[in-house]
């Protein structure tokens, strides 16, 4: 890889073109009846017929097109609880990507609350013109209840991209990672390391798609979750995401960290730099795979990973192999979800999405060093946003009601790529 300073870069970028998006008309003003037309006396006509009959919202206003982002920056990316200013160039960078791959407009929306409350009723009240609502870079627990809530009590999608964006795009990668090694996911043994956003959720989407959970251990940075630690109670009453899933993970009670790896078939770590010891991948089965997610560094390089006889590695770096990144899934997912019109997506959404990925990523062709498409991969796009909208409809949660096809061919056609 060509060493660039990537920081210092985006300082400068940043100062160049002072933030990285803006709003532009969708029409051209040519004359004074131009703007009687768009605003008064003319736009009253168009407010009356939406107080008439909400549903005209889709089709008179930027609504069909449009999600906000979310956030009150208390977990971004690796930086951890840096505010909702700090966070704004990384939620104008996430609308950025949502237009360029998906055509979709995002709106970021830092919010200054830490009280779970106010943020729901935040969400609720904006949410009333939103076609979707995307939750980004909120830390957890607090992102388990907002996401809950939200998605039961508001009838537009709602999508939290740490949970299931990273479970959609990991679960994409470990269906075509076990493909190549031979094994069978749905009844592998796995360990996660670490158990927060990314791995609880991560950990629900895995169970949904038919894994077996007890053959899963979860960990957290005092070791693997079992019934007998002595936090238990303290995790029950204050994250009781992570306490039901260690419930129903790791059948056979196994306390250790290093004993959890012994003839293990997958890692994936979502938690901190060097969390991973090259002597633990020493004692998983044969063809071990690691994914070492933590950003910016993962739990374990590459080199060592591989030096320690691991089979596939991936992380969330673009200068590795293997990149397990997000990107590929959410602009096409809210592709799918507004061109469908979804009221709804959830876990299953994230799994339609994903295989959807991995069979893509194998057709276009895959070794163990590419087991998933790139970023720049441009006809993937709506291809998820097809299997996305298609979901919605099979699964009754869609208004415009057509076929793959159907969907495919606007999503090409407002990504810009006919
Ligand atoms: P989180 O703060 O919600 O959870 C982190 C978890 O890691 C906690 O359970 C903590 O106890 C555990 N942990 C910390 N140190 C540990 C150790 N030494 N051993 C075992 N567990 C340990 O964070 P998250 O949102 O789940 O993200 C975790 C990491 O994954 C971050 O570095 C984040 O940037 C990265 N991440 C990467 C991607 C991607 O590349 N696609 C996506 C999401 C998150």
């Amino acid at each position: 890889m060509e060493d660039i300073d990537y920081g210092k870069l985006a300082i400068e970028y940043s100062k160049k073109y002072k933030g990285k998006i803006q709003i532009k008309p969708t029409l051209k003003i040519n004359s004074m009846k131009d703007f009687s037309i768009v605003y008064t006396p003319g736009v009253a006509e168009v407010s009356k017929a939406i107080n008439l009959d909400e549903r005209m919202s889709w089709d008179l206003t930027w609504r069909w097109n449009t999600v906000f982002i979310l956030t009150n920056g208390t977990r971004v990316l690796g930086l951890g609880d840096i505010g909702p200013l700090a966070s704004l160039p990384v939620m104008e960078g996430k609308s950025l990507i949502y237009k360029e791959l998906g055509g979709v407009n995002a709106v970021p929306i830092p919010i200054q609350t830490k009280n779970v409350d106010e943020f729901v009723n935040v969400v609720k009240n904006i949410a009333v013109t939103a076609g979707g609502i995307h939750l980004e870079d909120i830390e957890s627990p607090f992102c388990f209840e907002v996401l809950e809530r939200l998605q039961n009590e508001l009838s537009v999608p709602v999508w939290h991209d740490d949970q299931q964006g990273t479970a959609a795009a990991t679960l994409a990668g470990l269906i075509n990672a076990t493909k190549l090694a031979d094994k069978d996911l749905k009844t592998a043994k796995i360990v996660m390391i670490g158990a927060g956003a990314a791995n609880i959720s991560l950990f629900n989407i895995l169970e949904k798609f038919g894994v077996n959970p007890k053959n899963v251990i979860l960990g957290d940075s005092k070791g693997p979750l079992y019934e007998s630690r002595d936090d238990v109670e303290v995790m029950k009453s204050i994250n009781r995401w992570k306490y039901e899933a260690m419930k129903k993970s790791n059948g056979d009670d196994i306390k250790e960290i290093k004993k959890s790896f012994e003839n293990a078939d997958i890692i994936i770590a979502f938690s901190r730099e060097g969390a991973i010891k090259e002597d633990w991948i020493k004692v998983m089965n044969k063809k071990p795979i690691i994914f070492a997610n933590a950003n910016p560094n993962p739990e374990i390089t590459p080199e060592k990973a591989k030096k320690a006889g691991a089979y596939i590695v991936s992380t969330g770096r673009s200068d590795y192999p293997n990149q397990i990144n997000n990107s590929l899934i959410f602009p096409a997912l809210f592709r799918g979800a507004l061109d469908s019109r979804a009221k709804r997506i959830d876990d299953f959404t994230a799994i339609s999405a994903a295989i959807e990925l991995a069979k893509y990523s194998a057709e276009k062709g895959i070794d163990t060093e590419h087991i998933i498409a790139s970023m720049e991969d441009k006809e993937l796009y709506p291809r998820i946003a097809s299997a996305v909208a298609e979901d919605s409809v099979k699964r009754g949660f869609a208004e415009i009601k057509e076929g793959k096809e159907y969907f495919y061919n606007k999503a090409k056609e407002i990504i810009g790529l006919n």
